[in-house]
């Protein structure tokens, strides 16, 4: 396909997920490669120094040198690379390690369009694998192709590959979420990243490249009813400016808006984004992503941690949450457990009322327990100090989810199921 003007180009974000070793960090360098976000020159200098020390050149080695220029600061972004295929923007969510993708992923920092999940050809589905999935759709991520790595280790044999499709395309449709492909590869030979493999003459479904092109870009946030998490509010002379990113929606002067939870409304007067229009224009609308600095009407006194919304479509204000988590402190979570909870920008002190249930990612069964452990995912429902205004993680994705903190670092996070009261 011919490439896409860059004013056309639509933008996906990505994680690549699956279980250590399998393949994760050549993938990546392969793809930076033939995307052309690395040069030839760059690889071969990186072959010369391997070769150099003795060692076998390494695709992961392609990461390695761009986290070496992060630390340096010649790379100002920390946490994602982009590359380009025919027709995407791509920017893949680097994910170091396994707590750093969950913080990530539940912090809400880094919120995947689409994922791959990589599998060991010669491993199979492992658990990690299962519970990598797990997340993924926990998460709501729900575009997922399944990369077969390391055809090479089993002969590119078709029997091979075509059981861990049967096998992880079950457990995947077991929580609702069709492998968009799964793709067959050798990341560190080539095969099946940017051209078929000639050593699968008996697979013709899309490549890597072929696959990323095909997800669809960024969730239409600007669909979704308005929702502006309130940053700050700044106090400039006379005027008071209520600061935040447009998470999802539009805005635009005139419009009436509501912050929750404290129910107050106004009219937008004035719109300020960042770049600064040219001097003489004015703004007087902003969508979905889009920082915004708006003054209002009226002096209302209004807070961080409040979302602003429109009077037909304002999200609950509400001291009584479920919530679907996973847990990662080594102490159990369980009814009496005393959290901070953080959904947006806003915050309130916890304490679980109820542990409704556990699911074991693993084998996908649920289980009574009063008790939610290291690593499990459970439902429990919250009562909080002061209430908060949440939407349910259908209603929407992006405001939708909860970070957990115990003893001042993150110990969960998950989703708002519903909101209670
Ligand atoms: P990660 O932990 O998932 O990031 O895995 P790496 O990308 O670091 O790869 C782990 C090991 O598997 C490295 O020694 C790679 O060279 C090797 N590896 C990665 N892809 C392939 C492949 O397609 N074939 C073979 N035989 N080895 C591979």
């Amino acid at each position: 396909a011919a490439p896409v003007a860059a004013a056309d180009r639509q933008l996906v974000r990505i994680v690549i997920v699956g279980h250590v070793d399998h393949g994760k960090s050549t993938l990546i360098g392969r793809l930076l490669h033939e995307t052309g976000g690395i040069t030839s020159q760059k690889l071969e200098q990186l072959k010369e120094i391997s070769a150099r020390r003795g060692m076998p050149f390494e695709w992961s080695f392609l990461l390695d040198s761009l986290q070496a220029e992060r630390d340096q600061g010649i790379t100002i972004d920390t946490s994602q690379i982009r590359f380009q295929t025919p027709s995407r923007d791509i920017i893949l969510i680097d994910a170091p390690g396994h707590a750093e993708f969950l913080r990530n992923m539940i912090t809400g920092a880094a919120q995947a369009d689409a994922a791959f999940l990589l599998i060991d050809a010669a491993e199979g589905v492992r658990d990690q694998t299962r519970r990598h999935g797990y997340l993924l759709h926990l998460l709501g991520v729900k575009q997922v192709a399944v990369v077969v790595n390391k055809m090479d280790r089993v002969g590119f044999e078709e029997a091979t590959f075509r059981a861990i499709e049967t096998e992880i395309s079950a457990y995947l449709a077991g929580l609702g979420v069709r492998a968009s492909a799964v793709i067959p590869i050798s990341a560190r030979e080539g095969d099946g990243v940017s051209a078929h493999g000639t050593r699968t003459p008996w697979y013709d479904g899309p490549t890597v490249l072929e696959a990323l092109d095909r997800f669809e870009p960024a969730r239409a946030a600007g669909d979704l009813a308005l929702r502006m998490p309130v940053q700050a509010v700044y106090k400039f002379d006379d005027r008071r400016i209520v600061a935040g990113r447009i998470e999802t929606g539009s805005l635009k002067v005139g419009d009436e808006v509501v912050f929750q939870p404290s129910g107050k409304s106004a009219v937008v007067k004035t719109i300020e984004s960042w770049p600064v229009p040219p001097a003489g224009q004015e703004l007087t609308a902003l969508d979905a992503g889009a920082a915004a600095g708006l003054t209002l009407d009226r002096e209302i006194f209004v807070e961080r941690g409040e979302i602003l919304s429109t009077p037909a479509a304002r999200p609950h204000a509400t001291r009584r949450l479920r919530v679907r988590l996973f847990w990662l402190a080594e102490e159990a979570l369980e009814v009496g457990t005393s959290l901070i909870v953080r959904l947006a920008t806003s915050e309130s002190r916890a304490t679980v009322a109820v542990v409704h249930e556990v699911v074991d990612p693993g084998h996908l069964s649920t289980f009574e327990s009063r008790r939610i452990g290291r690593n499990q995912v459970g439902e429990v429902e919250l009562l909080l100090s002061r209430p908060i205004a949440a939407d349910p993680h259908g209603l929407n994705p992006r405001t939708g989810r909860v970070a957990l903190e115990l003893g001042g670092r993150i110990a969960g996070g998950g989703l708002v199921i519903s909101v209670l009261d």
